[in-house]
Formats: structure tokens, sequence, C-alpha cells
């Protein structure tokens, strides 16, 4: 209730990875300032976006399954009022972009170093920024932790008449890898935020 804007519990670097116009500085936008741009200028300066969020821990999910089966309706919903004072976490999010080295395959390892997370992005609508999906991970591996939580997203998924890759073939190469997954559209504001928060809430888990 007294927290100010620059108390977090956590604060989690979160890398943006994919093929050169696939999306990636416009999700990185959406997501911390919701704007998007239709012009393609690559992205100029900008090292990372941050942004504060709340996070609820596992517990919480538990004690919900525990009132689910123990009370009656209202006292689940006292329940879900409480908990998440309880155990919501501060989660601040420094995500990083790249500012177009990704063209010339010369993102360095400072750009990795310390990342907990990865957003593979790649696009819908083009066939090749999926199939160099696989040459993003060797990068992730030469580079990044072990440890770090990968999610595959395709965007623009607003273009559906442009559809190239099916979001079978995205969930099934998603899952063939262990990664999760997740169609965007940073035009139309689509699972953007859906895309950070599980990320996040799954880097949460595994160092809790
Ligand atoms: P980056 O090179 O991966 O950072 O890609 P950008 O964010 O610069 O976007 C490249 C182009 O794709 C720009 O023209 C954007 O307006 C467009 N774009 C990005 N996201 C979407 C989306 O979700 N839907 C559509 N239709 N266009 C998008
Ligand atoms: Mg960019």
């Amino acid at each position: 209730a007294h927290r100010v804007d620059h108390e977090y519990d956590y604060l989690f670097k979160i890398v943006l990875i994919g093929d050169s116009g696939v999306g990636k500085s416009n999700i990185l936008s959406r997501f911390t300032r919701n704007e998007f741009s239709l012009d393609s200028k690559s992205t100029i300066g900008v090292e990372f976006a941050t942004k504060t969020l709340q996070v609820s821990c596992f517990r919480s999910l538990i004690l919900l399954q525990i009132l689910r089966f123990q009370t009656s309706r209202i006292c689940i919903f006292d329940g879900l009022r409480n908990l998440p004072q309880i155990e919501a976490k501060t989660i601040k999010a420094q995500i990083w972009d790249t500012a177009g080295q990704e063209r010339y395959r010369a993102i360095t390892s400072a750009y990795y170093r310390g990342a907990v997370g990865a957003l593979l992005v790649y696009d819908i609508t083009k066939k090749q920024t999926f199939d160099n999906g696989q040459r993003w991970l060797r990068e992730l591996r030469d580079h990044a932790d072990s440890n770090i939580v990968i999610m595959m997203v395709g965007n623009k998924s607003d273009l559906q008449h442009l559809r190239a890759v099916s979001e079978d073939d995205g969930q099934v190469l998603a899952e063939k890898e262990g990664l999760s997954f997740l169609e965007t559209s940073a035009l139309e504001s689509l699972n953007v935020d859906k895309a950070f928060h599980s990320i996040l809430t799954e880097i949460y888990r595994i160092i809790n």
C-alpha cells in the first residue's frame, strides 16, 4: 500500500531476439508505452525499456485450490480478494531491444549477459523468420545463461490473410524445443501483455 514507483521485489532482464522486421521494437513499445508505429525505421538508440508489474506467486494458486475444495463460494471470493495483497510480488521487467544489429548478426554477448528470459519473435507472414528460429536458439545456447526461460512468439497475428506459418506449426516447434508459445499482434495489442506476464511469472516460479 505504501509502495513508491521505484520499489520492486525483483528485477528481470528480458531480451528480444529474432529476425529484423518481425516486430520486436513494436512489441516493446506496445508493452511499455502502449504505442505502435507503422513505419519500419529500425530502432535507434533505445537499449532497453522497463515496466513494473505484479505477479502472484505459486502459493496463491495452491491456496486457491484448497479454498475451492474446502469452503463456500463466498469464502472463495474473500480468498480471491485477499490473496493478491498477501502474495503478489512486484517485478520490474527490463526489456532489451536490439538497435538493428540482428540484421548483421552482430549481437554481442553483452546483450545476453544477465538475461533471465528471452522472447524469440518471428513474423507469421514470413516463413523464413520462423525457420531462422533454430539459428536464434543456437545463438541463445552459445551466449545466454543455460537456464534462460525462452518464449516463442509468432507476431503479426492480425495479418491472417497473409499467414505463412500456421499456429500449429508454431506450437509444435515450441513443444519440441521445450518453449512456451503465443501468437501476438503488436498492432492490435493482442497477447502482448500476456506474453510478458507469462514469461515473467514462469521466471518468478522457477527462482522461488
Ligand atoms: P523489428 O525489426 O523486429 O524491431 O520490427 P519493428 O518493430 O521495427 O516492425 C517492423 C515492421 O512491422 C513495422 O513496419 C511495423 O509497423 C510492423 N509491425 C510490427 N508489429 C506488427 C503487428 O503486430 N502487425 C502488423 N500488421 N505489423 C506489425
Ligand atoms: Mg527493432
